[in-house]
């Protein structure tokens, strides 16, 4: 431990020295199958060939310059990420909570616009959105927010999953302009929605029907994480504002905001910006990222690995009482144990397999996009064994 850092992280007592796709190997050349992708960051493994290329030969030409002027690089990515998601325009910055404070602050100009001077926000019990005063306010769960009050006001939260509870809330014309939901929760412990597809469509309807936006924090479950392009595309719905951040850099920070038409008219110049957001060598990153992702056909397979792995846990853990649920939608997959299970992370380093546990109880894998079948089954078994001698020293 570095006295010299800030203790704001409890670490595990190890450090890596170099990766290649799924595998990173620490000083002693022992190597690591990585699980966790540095938590659904790294979306085409270690040392992706592409990507390298892609930022190697971008940081000869052009690092930074300002948003003060025109950036090549963050037009394609921005033509790309409006195409894909079918939304008008994209804000960058440099992390999920950045992509979310722009998002709220689109949610309060709309707000303002409907005529409300103090517009509120409903977001979700279990839900995360970051660690800035706006994000964790918004946030649920006191442990984000205990002791750093005053939070910031304007948030009314409900219970995931749960659409009276809003509906209660859009009868009674509580100020509201918008509703900020994760449509799979990821810190809270990989939570899907029960019915995925109706949940989002009565969120868009009650949307619609009270004029708030729709706004959908994809920043974990975005990217071809979930076997669509965003986790959101798995429905019909479509929201009026989406953030992406970890995975859309494959290592290389960079967030962004993507809004609609409506959305888009409530900004101008002026209203936001971010001195390093979408500089060209971020850009190159998310560029090279959404390339590989098309090429490599990542999409497709981490639909494909993730029933693999997901298939092999269901059978190991057939009728076990200690495990109360094993949810999934492509790679993000959660294991739900009875029982607090955070030494299940040291349990796998010693087996060589990184992974995390969320939400107290739930194991969360979030393996690089481009894991192969091989590696599939390779996790899914070293997690088995992990499981099962967590369990046995129950
Ligand atoms: C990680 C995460 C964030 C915060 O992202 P940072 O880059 O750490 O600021 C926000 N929302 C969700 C859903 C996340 O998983």
């Amino acid at each position: 431990m570095n006295k010299n850092l800030m203790p704001t992280y409890s670490r595990l007592p190890i450090s890596f020295e170099k990766g290649k796709g799924v595998w990173v190997f620490d000083k002693n050349k022992t190597k690591y199958l990585d699980g966790l992708s540095g938590i659904a960051v790294n979306t085409l493994g270690h040392n992706h060939p592409g990507l390298v290329k892609a930022i190697s030969n971008q940081a000869k030409k052009l690092i930074h310059i300002s948003n003060y002027y025109h950036i090549e690089e963050q037009s394609v990515l921005a033509n790309k990420l409006v195409k894909l998601s079918k939304l008008s325009s994209v804000f960058f910055c440099n992390s999920g909570c950045e992509a979310n404070e722009a998002a709220i602050k689109l949610a309060r100009l709309h707000g303002h616009k409907l005529g409300i001077d103090t517009p509120n926000i409903i977001v979700m019990e279990g839900g995360f959105h970051g660690r800035t005063m706006g994000t964790l306010s918004a946030s649920g769960g006191r442990k984000y927010q205990a002791g750093f009050e005053p939070l910031m006001s304007g948030f009314i939260r409900v219970p995931f999953d749960n659409i009276d509870s809003i509906e209660k809330i859009s009868g009674k014309k509580n100020k509201v302009s918008a509703i900020f939901v994760e449509p799979i929760q990821g810190e809270g412990g990989i939570n899907i929605p029960n019915n995925f597809k109706q949940y989002l469509k009565k969120l868009r309807q009650i949307c619609n029907q009270n004029k708030w936006l729709l706004i959908f924090d994809e920043v974990q479950c975005g990217i071809g994480r979930t076997g669509k392009w965003f986790a959101h595309q798995h429905s019909s719905v479509k929201p009026d504002v989406m953030t992406l951040a970890k995975g859309l850099g494959s290592g290389m920070p960079i967030g962004a905001c993507i809004a609609n038409k409506t959305a888009t008219q409530l900004m101008e110049p002026g209203k936001h910006g971010s001195t390093f957001g979408g500089n060209p060598l971020a850009c190159s990153a998310g560029i090279a990222t959404l390339n590989a992702i098309e090429k490599e056909s990542l999409i497709k397979n981490a639909s494909e690995q993730g029933l693999l792995i997901v298939n092999i846990l269901r059978k190991e853990f057939k009728n076990n009482k200690n495990i109360v649920s094993i949810r999934s939608l492509g790679l993000m997959i959660g294991i739900e144990l009875r029982s607090p299970c955070s030494k299940c992370v040291n349990i796998a380093l010693e087996k060589k397999l990184l992974i995390n546990v969320t939400a107290e109880n739930v194991i969360r894998l979030l393996p690089p996009l481009i894991i192969n079948k091989t590696e599939a089954k390779l996790l899914a078994d070293r997690l088995t064994n992990v499981i099962k001698t967590f369990l046995n020293n129950l």
